[in-house]
């Protein structure tokens, strides 16, 4: 059975280039044309549409922004619900509001099509590499029909979160845990530089401890060289931040953190800073302090 892959951007190209190494067939869209021309020479088929993509394909995955994209992708004109038989699987790995998981779920549930949301963690490294972390929502049975021939061939692990949305709404716990603990690098170690310490010599002292994190080890190192080449855009984590923010008005769960981190996120935004990598946070400690952690 053929796969329809639509989004083919940092992450988007690894895990279709991870399929057609697994051995499926793809057709893989992007409103970008070079992106489908780098994947159509690594043997996908070239698609000119979602419509096209999903009228080939038994399973289509998308990897797209936000909500908008997904709800245009998959609902809009030339879309995803104008082109797929009934019975076909919408694998959306994007990292959306839940609520619109929701709703786009029904609108393929009135066509035939049924939705799983399974947003993904671990970055472009994992995407390459094929061992993300995919938290995923909608029917079980559907969930355990792709979860290894799909699922593991993008991913190292793939757990069921409930009904549909319920991946999204774990991702969303995912990022405000990353966004606060990159701002927290980000202050404590212009603390480091402040003080006359070495952030480096910081780094290599405190790694190892309790502070330590995936999210430290990933992200000082770009501080200190302060390339800030995304990875993971400011943009797209104040969208989830955004998202989150939503999520916990409607749901009465106070955010008060997150608020913090997604208008600091925003002042790196308004300094043109938007599509830099998400540790370029520390140019706000920058503004802040008059100092950097890199050299
Ligand atoms: P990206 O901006 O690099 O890629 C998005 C792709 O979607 C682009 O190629 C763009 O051209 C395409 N696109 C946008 N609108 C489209 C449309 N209407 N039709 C077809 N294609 C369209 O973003 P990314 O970093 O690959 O992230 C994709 C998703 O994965 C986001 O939801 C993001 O939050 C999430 N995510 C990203 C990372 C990361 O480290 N980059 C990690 C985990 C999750």
């Amino acid at each position: 059975m053929k796969i329809g892959f639509i989004g083919l951007g940092i992450m988007g190209k690894h895990m279709a280039r991870n399929l057609l190494k697994a051995g499926h067939r793809l057709i893989a869209y992007d409103i970008v044309r070079q992106s489908v021309d780098e994947i159509a020479a690594a043997g996908a088929e070239a698609g000119n549409s979602p419509r096209h993509a999903a009228e080939q394909s038994g399973i289509v995955i998308t990897m797209l922004p936000n909500s908008p994209q997904v709800k245009e992708v998959v609902c809009g004109a030339n879309g995803v619900l104008e082109g797929a038989a009934a019975g076909t699987i919408l694998i959306d790995m994007s990292s959306i509001a839940p609520q619109a998981s929701r709703e786009i779920c029904a609108a393929c549930e009135a066509k035939g099509v049924i939705m799983l949301d399974a947003p993904v963690s671990g970055g472009e490294p994992k995407a390459a590499d094929g061992s993300l972390s995919i938290m995923v929502g909608g029917r079980k049975d559907i969930f355990d029909q792709v979860k290894d021939g799909i699922l593991g061939k993008v991913g190292a692990s793939a757990v069921y979160c409930g009904e549909i949305g319920s991946g999204n709404a774990a991702k969303l716990v995912n990022q405000i845990i990353v966004a606060c603990n990159i701002a927290a690098c980000a202050e404590a170690f212009t603390l480091a530089k402040k003080s006359g310490v070495d952030p480096k010599v910081v780094f290599e002292a405190i790694k190892g401890g309790l502070a330590g994190s995936a999210v430290m080890s990933a992200k000082l190192p770009m501080m200190l060289e302060r390339g800030y080449k995304p990875g993971f855009k400011i943009d797209l984590h104040i969208k989830d931040l955004s998202n989150a923010v939503d999520t916990g008005h409607s749901t009465g769960s106070p955010l008060p953190l997150t608020a913090m981190v997604m208008e600091m996120l925003q002042t790196v935004h308004a300094g043109g800073g938007g599509q830099n990598d998400h540790s370029a946070l520390a140019k706000y400690y920058e503004l802040l302090s008059g100092v950097s952690i890199g050299d």
